[in-house]
């Protein structure tokens, strides 16, 4: 689960992380009381789940609370496409108002978990501010890294290893291993899936500050942490996500390609996506419909599908074995009864009642792509969307 910026640097500063003196407004009117109140000049902030905002103007720095309404009409109630958003965009209805902090250099650091190694590893860079993954991409060793053993758990030594790897000097080492400390406590004791402050910003008058943060939560955590729960905001869920959990499909993710999926089982939905990317396309989404023998998932399926202009095609995917390949047959046919179906389907159905399945869709009479096997049927899959 994600939290927007204002959130997380509450969450920071109640671990004594510094972050400037600021506030959330939902109105004009907000904007220019906290703006005359904060009496500096001020960052608007666009408070969206989505990074590079500075880049995609959602962040912009105002000289006077005149200059500050100016700015923020321009972003209220509007959308902002960042490269880290869908091509739609996301709706900004927040926007944090900070005074703005003169600065002479910008820090990186994060927090995750290395799945290979199975541990929480600390990033962090003295090339703050940029995106991380160009950091890794152009300049590598400006990364520095220190796992951290859980067993053991932090240890001041660790902070000052960071320090001295990117360049800190002076009473910034011992300031640096107190906010990583912090930040690697606030890591653990909420269940973080990241915890990032870029930039962590080294100011005029020689302290350290979070001008940015982003904190992600393990969702199968959440059940332990009501508190954090209750901070998520719906209106940035993807919209196509809303609609399937409206429609009770909870494994549904939203990409960026072409060909709606709809697949039986988590680790063949995954096979899908990457035997589409082999045969040379790209999935609209991941959908494990799960094992179930109850035809309104398929038709629910359809109608994300058919609501989602990016799909060109749809490939029906199903390995029956608890699941049977009949009842799953029986709900696309309901599907093309009751949703105008208006891009081509690929269907392959095999394991158990596949032939039954098969039968009933050739006697329904629908139209659609019948595929022999999986590779099969991500081919004709990719070239029915390319049509
Ligand atoms: P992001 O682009 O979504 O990651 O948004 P950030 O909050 O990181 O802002 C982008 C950039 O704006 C930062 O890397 C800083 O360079 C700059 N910035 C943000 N807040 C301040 C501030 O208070 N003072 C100064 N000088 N720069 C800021
Ligand atoms: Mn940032």
């Amino acid at each position: 689960m994600k939290i927007h910026e204002y959130q997380a640097k509450s969450i920071l500063a109640s671990y004594n992380i510094p972050t400037p003196t600021g506030r959330l407004a939902q109105t004009i009117d907000d904007v220019r009381r906290i703006a005359e109140e904060i009496g500096k000049p001020v960052v608007i902030k666009a408070q969206v789940y989505a990074g590079g905002r500075g880049k995609a103007g959602g962040i912009k720095f105002a000289s006077s609370p005149v200059d500050a309404v100016k700015i923020a009409t321009s972003m209220l109630d509007r959308t902002l496409i960042t490269h880290q958003t869908s091509s739609a965009g996301t709706i900004v209805r927040k926007v944090l108002i900070e005074e703005a902090v003169p600065i002479v250099g910008e820090i990186y650091i994060s927090i995750v978990i290395d799945t290979s190694k199975r541990l929480p590893v600390i990033m962090t860079s003295s090339a703050g501010g940029m995106d991380i993954e160009d950091i890794a991409e152009n300049s590598p060793e400006k990364i520095i890294m220190a796992y951290v053993d859980p067993a053991v758990g932090f240890q001041p030594y660790i902070g000052r290893k960071l320090a001295y790897g990117i360049g800190l000097s002076g009473d910034l080492i011992k300031e640096f291993g107190a906010i990583i400390a912090a930040l690697f406590k606030l890591f653990m004791e909420n269940d973080c899936s990241l915890a990032e402050i870029n930039p962590l910003a080294v100011t005029k008058d020689g302290r350290l500050i979070a001008l940015d943060a982003k904190l992600n939560f393990d969702d199968n955590a959440l059940f332990r942490h009501d508190s954090i729960r209750n901070l998520h905001d719906p209106e940035q869920d993807d919209q196509f996500e809303k609609i399937a959990s409206e429609l009770g499909i909870k494994n549904y993710v939203k990409l960026d390609g072409n060909i709606g999926c709809a697949v039986n089982g988590a680790g063949l939905a995954m096979a899908a996506l990457d035997m589409i990317k082999y045969a040379g396309g790209r999935a609209a989404n991941f959908l494990d419909i799960g094992t179930v023998n109850n035809p309104q998932i398929l038709i629910n399926a359809f109608k994300i599908f058919m609501s989602d202009p990016n799909v060109k095609s749809i490939l029906i995917n199903i390995f029956g074995g608890m699941a049977r390949a009949d009842i799953i047959a029986r709900g696309i046919i309901d599907a093309y009864k009751q949703i105008d179906i208006k891009v081509p389907v690929v269907i392959r159905l095999a394991g158990t009642n596949a032939l039954e399945g098969k039968q009933m869709l050739m006697q329904a009479g629908i139209n659609y792509i019948d595929a022999t096997d999986f590779y099969d049927a991500a081919i004709k899959a990719v070239s029915a969307a390319n049509n």
